[in-house]
C-alpha cells in the first residue's frame, strides 16, 4: 500500500526552508553575543572605508582597533568549538563572523557526528564491538592516497572523546546508525552516525538539526566568556617580520577595523562552496554543482566563498586533500528517511547515457555520486518502471509525491510507453538501455544482481509506462583545504608550520579524501581540529 509521501517525507522545497528556520534559531543567541564586543572596549576607532575582500595580508597598522588573545575567523561549527577551548584556557576571545547569523553550514546541518566505541552506539544501536581502528581503516578505504593517514586516524581515534566533549556541552543524540555500504569495506562499516535530538524532534526533518549542536556548544563558548561580532568578514591576515601571523584586517559592518591577535588566529571559514573560480582551479565536482543548470542545487552557506583558504595562502600555506566535494544524490538520500543514507533510487537502476550501469545502486551516496560523477559528460539517469511507482509513488525516482504526475509535467522526470520511447526523449542510446534491462530483468527474476551485487530492490523494469531522472546532486560543499599538521596548525607545502596560524573543519584538508565517506565526518572535523585549534592557539605566549 502506498503511504502518503506528501505528509511524511521531507521534500526538497523543506530541506531548503529548514536552512532558514535552524538559522534563526541561532540569531537570537548571536545577536547577544554581538553586544559583548564592545567590551573589550577598542571597537569602532577604524577608518570608514570597507576592507576589500582580497585575502592578501594587510600591513601592520600603527595602531589596532581592537585587541584580542584569540582571533577566530567564522563563526560556524569549526569557530564555535575553538571558542569554547580558547576561552576555557583562559584567552581573551573574539569570532568574528562574515554573515549577520552565525553557525555556517554547520547549524543549516544535520549535527551528525560519526564517531566509534560510544556508550550512544550502544546504547541507541546495540552495535557490539565497535573500535577506532575500525572506522580509521573504512576511511583510508574510501579516501585513498590523497588523504594524510596521521590526520584520518588522529580524528578516528579521537571520535569517541570528541562526542563525549559534546555531550558535556549538553548535546544528546537520539539515533546512531549506519552508512550504506562501500564495495570492499563491508567488514569496517558499523552504526556511528551520531544524530542529536532533543527528545522532540524525530528523524525526519534532519537537515536543521544542526542548531541542537551548534546552540549549546556556543552557548559554553559565551560562558567562557568568548564574543562574536557578526557582519564582520576577515579581509586578510597581519604578519610581522618573521612570517607570524599577529591579527588580521576586517570590514565591520563597513568599518575597516585592524584586530590584533596576541597569541593566535584560527581559521574556521569552511570551503570554496560559492566561489566558481576556486572551484573551477580546485574541485571539478564542485564547480559542476555549482555552475550547472540542470537542477543541482548547493545547499552550504552562502559565506562560504573559501577567504580563508586564500588568507591562508596568501602567507605561505599549502593545501591538501584537495578535488572533492560532499555531495549527495537528490534522487537517492533526498525524499526519503535521511536515515538511509542512499545513494541511487530504491528499486530502479542508474545508467549512463550509453544505457549501462556501473554502480550498485544501493550504496553509500559518496561512492555512489563519485560513480556517477566519472561517467562522460556527467550524466546519469534512474531508469524505472510503473510497477515500482505503484509501489513506493514518487520515492520510486526520489521526489515526495504520490504519484510523478506533477514531475513529468514539469520535466523533472520523463514518462514514455516503451523504453525505446524513454531512451530517445532522454538522449539514452536505446539499443544499450535496453541490453542493460534485458540483464537486469533476468537477474531480477533470480535475485541476483551478478553485474554489481545489488541486494535491495531487486525488482524487473518491465511494466511501461517508464520513467527515467536524471541524476542531480545536492552539493553540501567542498572537500580539501589548508594543510594543516596534527596540532591544527597551518602548514607550508614542505610541512613547516606558520607560526600563530591553526585552522580546522572545512576549510582544512588531509584528514579527509576526495570522496566523501558518510554523514558526520564533517561535522565530527569541525569539533575535532576546531578545538585543537583554539586550544593551542591560547597555548601561545603572547607576542605583544
Ligand atoms: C544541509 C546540510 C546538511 C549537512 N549535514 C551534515 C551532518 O549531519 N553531518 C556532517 O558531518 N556534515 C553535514 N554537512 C556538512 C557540514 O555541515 C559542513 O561541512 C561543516 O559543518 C562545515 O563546518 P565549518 O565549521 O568548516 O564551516 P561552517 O559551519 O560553514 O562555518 C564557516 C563560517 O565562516 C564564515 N566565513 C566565511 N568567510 C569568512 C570571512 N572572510 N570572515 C569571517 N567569517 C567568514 C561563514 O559565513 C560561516 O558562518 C551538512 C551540510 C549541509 C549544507
Amino acid at each position: 500500500m502506498r503511504t502518503d509521501h506528501a505528509q511524511k517525507d521531507t521534500t526538497r522545497r523543506e530541506i531548503i526552508m529548514t536552512h532558514d528556520i535552524s538559522r534563526r534559531h541561532f540569531l537570537k543567541a548571536a545577536a547577544a553575543g554581538a553586544l559583548g564586543v564592545a567590551a573589550l572596549g577598542l571597537s569602532g576607532c577604524g577608518a570608514a572605508a570597507p576592507a576589500e575582500s582580497t585575502a592578501n595580508p594587510a600591513p601592520i597598522p600603527d595602531a589596532w582597533d581592537l585587541e584580542t588573545d584569540v582571533l577566530i575567523i567564522g563563526g560556524g561549527g569549526t569557530g564555535v568549538a575553538a571558542a569554547v577551548e580558547a576561552a576555557e584556557s583562559g584567552a581573551r576571545t573574539l569570532v568574528i563572523e562574515k554573515t549577520s547569523i552565525m553557525g555556517g553550514s554547520t547549524i543549516m546541518s544535520g549535527g551528525m557526528m560519526m564517531a566509534a566505541g560510544t556508550h550512544w552506539q550502544q546504547e541507541l544501536a546495540d552495535c557490539g564491538d565497535d573500535t577506532a581502528e575500525d572506522l580509521y581503516q573504512y576511511y583510508m578505504g574510501c579516501y585513498g592516497e590523497v588523504a594524510d593517514p596521521e590526520l584520518v586516524k588522529d580524528m578516528a581515534y579521537s571520535s569517541a572523546d570528541e562526542i563525549a566533549w559534546a555531550e558535556d556541552c549538553g548535546i544528546q543524540y537520539v539515533t546512531c546508525f549506519a552508512v550504506k555500504d562501500v564495495p570492499g569495506y563491508s567488514q569496517y562499516i558499523k552504526p556511528r552516525i551520531h544524530l542529536p535530538g532533543d527528545g522532540t524532534t524525530g528523524t525526519a526533518g534532519i537537515p536543521g538539526l544542526g542548531w541542537l549542536h551548534v546552540n549549546p556548544i556556543w552557548a559554553r563558548a559565551e560562558a567562557a566568556g568568548a564574543e562574536i561580532k557578526l557582519n564582520c568578514p576577515a579581509a586578510g591576515l597581519i604578519v610581522d617580520g618573521n612570517g607570524a601571523v599577529i591579527g588580521a584586517e576586517a570590514d565591520d559592518n563597513g568599518t575597516r577595523i585592524m584586530i590584533k591577535a596576541n597569541r593566535g588566529v584560527v581559521l574556521a571559514t569552511s570551503g570554496f562552496d560559492h566561489n566558481e573560480e576556486m572551484a573551477k582551479a580546485l574541485s571539478s565536482s564542485q564547480y559542476v554543482a555549482l555552475t550547472s543548470a540542470n537542477g543541482s542545487l548547493v545547499g552550504s552557506a552562502v559565506g562560504n566563498t573559501g577567504d580563508g583558504i586564500r588568507m591562508g595562502m596568501a602567507v605561505g600555506a599549502g593545501l591538501a586533500g584537495i578535488g572533492g566535494a560532499l555531495n549527495v544524490s537528490l534522487n537517492g538520500n533526498i525524499g526519503r528517511d535521511p536515515t538511509s543514507n542512499l545513494g541511487g533510487p530504491t528499486t530502479g537502476i542508474t545508467v549512463n547515457k550509453y544505457g549501462q550501469r556501473f554502480v550498485n545502486e544501493w550504496t553509500q551516496y559518496g561512492y555512489y555520486m563519485r560513480a556517477c560523477f566519472s561517467q562522460d559528460g556527467h550524466i546519469c539517469y534512474t531508469v524505472t518502471d510503473q510497477n515500482a511507482v505503484d509501489r513506493e509513488g514518487g520515492l520510486a525516482m526520489g521526489f515526495s509525491t504520490d504519484d510523478l504526475s506533477a514531475e513529468v509535467a514539469s520535466g523533472a522526470v520523463i514518462k514514455a510507453d516503451t523504453i525505446a520511447e524513454l531512451a530517445q526523449a532522454a538522449g539514452i542510446d536505446a539499443q544499450g538501455l535496453q541490453q542493460t534491462l534485458d540483464t537486469w530483468n533476468a537477474d531480477a527474476a533470480n535475485g541476483v544482481d551478478q553485474a554489481f551485487g545489488k541486494t535491495e530492490g531487486c525488482n524487473p523494469i518491465e511494466t511501461g509506462p517508464f520513467y527515467a531522472a536524471r541524476v542531480l546532486t545536492y552539493n553540501l560543499g567542498s572537500l580539501g583545504g589548508l594543510k594543516i599538521n596534527l596540532d591544527a596548525q597551518v602548514c607550508r607545502f614542505d610541512g613547516t608550520p606558520i607560526e600563530r596560524l591553526f585552522a580546522g573543519g572545512l576549510c582544512t584538508g588531509g584528514w579527509c579524501g576526495t570522496f566523501y565517506p558518510g554523514s558526520g565526518t564533517a561535522v565530527m572535523s569541525t569539533v575535532h581540529w576546531g578545538r585543537k585549534a583554539g586550544r593551542n592557539a591560547a597555548a601561545q605566549q603572547s607576542w605583544s
